[in-house]
Order: C-alpha cells, then sequence, then structure tokens
C-alpha cells in the first residue's frame, strides 16, 4: 500500500541556447499555451501535494502572473530562482521544500522541458520509490550507441539492451536526495569540480545506491532543439488530452 506523501521540483531555469529563440523554450507555445503548462497541469493532476517551480530569476514574476495564476496551479506552493547548472537549480528547489517546513517523504524532480510525463509513469515511479527509494524513468535506446576518443574515432559499442536514455522524473526518498545534494554543494565549495547532468547521478557518486529504471515513454521528449517543437506539436495534434 502506498502511503507515502510527494511533492516535485519542476525545473524551469536555464536558457535553452540550442533553441536558438529569445524566449527561454519552456515558455513557447505549443497548442496555445507555454510548454511548461502541460508538466505543471500533469503534476496538479496527479497524487503530488505541493510543487515548487524553479524559474530563472527574470522569470519569476511571468511565472507567477502568466503561469500559475492564470491556469489555477494551486499546488505551486513557491516559485524560487534557479542557478547557474541544472544541479543549481534543482538544489534551490529541494532546500525551498525544505524551508517550507512539510518535508514530503518523496520528491519527483521533473524538467519543465518535457511535457509528455504522464500519470502511467507517475503511477510507476510511485511503485518503484517506494520500493527502492531512488528511481528514474528512461526508455532503452533504439539506435546502436559507439563510445568515440577524443579524435572521433570509435572505441567502444555497449549492448544495445544495456542501454537507456534517461528522462525524468527521477524519483527519490526526499531526505536521501536532499542530503546527496548538500554533500555536493559541499564538495563543490571546497573547489571539487562537478560534473553531474541527471539527479541519478548524484545518487549514485554521493551515497553508493543503486538506482532504478523505470519505464518511461518514447514521446516523454525533452524539448531542446526547433525540431523537437515539431514533433510535440505532432504528439499534441494527435492527443486526445484535454488542455
Ligand atoms: O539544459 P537542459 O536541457 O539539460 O535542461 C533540462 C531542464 O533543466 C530544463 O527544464 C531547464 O529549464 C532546467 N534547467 C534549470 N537550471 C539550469 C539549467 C537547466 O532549471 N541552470
Amino acid at each position: 500500500m502506498e502511503k507515502g506523501r510527494y511533492a516535485a521540483v519542476v525545473l524551469s531555469a536555464g536558457r535553452g541556447s540550442r533553441m536558438n529563440a529569445s524566449v527561454p523554450k519552456q515558455y513557447l507555445m505549443l497548442k496555445g499555451r507555454p510548454i511548461i503548462y502541460y508538466a505543471l497541469q500533469t503534476f496538479q493532476q496527479s497524487r503530488v501535494e505541493e510543487i515548487v517551480l524553479v524559474s530563472g530569476q527574470e522569470d519569476l514574476d511571468y511565472c507567477q502572473k502568466e503561469i500559475v495564476e492564470k491556469y489555477g496551479f494551486t499546488k505551486v506552493k513557491a516559485i524560487v530562482p534557479g542557478g547557474k547548472e541544472r544541479y543549481h537549480s534543482v538544489f534551490h528547489g529541494l532546500a525551498e521544500l525544505d524551508r517550507l517546513g512539510k518535508s514530503p517523504d518523496y520528491v519527483m524532480i521533473h524538467d519543465g522541458a518535457r511535457p509528455f510525463v504522464d500519470q502511467q509513469m507517475i503511477d510507476r515511479c510511485v511503485r518503484a520509490v517506494e520500493a527502492e527509494q531512488a528511481c528514474v524513468v528512461g526508455m532503452p535506446v533504439k539506435d546502436t550507441i559507439k563510445i568515440t576518443d577524443e579524435d572521433q574515432y570509435a572505441v567502444d559499442t555497449p549492448p544495445r539492451n544495456r542501454v537507456w536514455q534517461v528522462q525524468t522524473p527521477q524519483v527519490f526518498s526526499f531526505p536521501l536526495i536532499y542530503q546527496a545534494y548538500q554533500e555536493l554543494l559541499r564538495q563543490e565549495s571546497e573547489g571539487k569540480k562537478i560534473a553531474v547532468t541527471d539527479d541519478a547521478m548524484v545518487v549514485e557518486t554521493i551515497c553508493d545506491k543503486k538506482v532504478r529504471l523505470v519505464e518511461g515513454s518514447y514521446k516523454n521528449i525533452k524539448i531542446t532543439t526547433p525540431e523537437d517543437l515539431e514533433i510535440a506539436e505532432i504528439f499534441l495534434y494527435h492527443s486526445v488530452r484535454n488542455i
């Protein structure tokens, strides 16, 4: 029986320079709504009780008025500024959840640039995290992956059934992930070079904890380049989702 309290940190800071747009990618319009709307709507309708939205300092007002108030996202309890790298933004979100004083049992960390997270995916994460404390959604790769050397020559070809592309949500026991991030930031303040691109890496390296991969969806794309926006429009065009 699942009975944990869930919170979500939805990431919406970062400028998204690969989109070549003047507006950060998560605020570009998709079927008449900003991209970030779709993930927030899914969490608003889920078992998550509170959401912290992390945005750029200059977008705090826009997020409050044009997103949270306009669409009635009552579960968004705070909007906080992000940091230089994604992991700084995550840490700000987790710290805000802690500051709100009702530390959740579990937290779902999600890229606001992934509009196609759905309730089934969230349910799979809930089952996995309550059993294992740490899980991330992803999908096995469809293409063969090559590891190259610095000169772009192939040096390794990992077996395809063992290679997954990792998505979000990434879901953890709140004390586990918050302590791991606190330790990461402590190491950075001591001058250690940090190269983490997802939350699972933080848990794997700092806590020596195994992270379970959970089935995501090939539709759960991160909108990064202009082609992704075209694909997302097609997904939405064919979707029965009621926006
Ligand atoms: O840059 P990337 O595509 O990996 O970003 C993934 C997610 O992390 C996006 O939703 C973006 O808004 C967020 N991000 C952030 N703070 C940063 C960089 C990225 O919140 N400094």
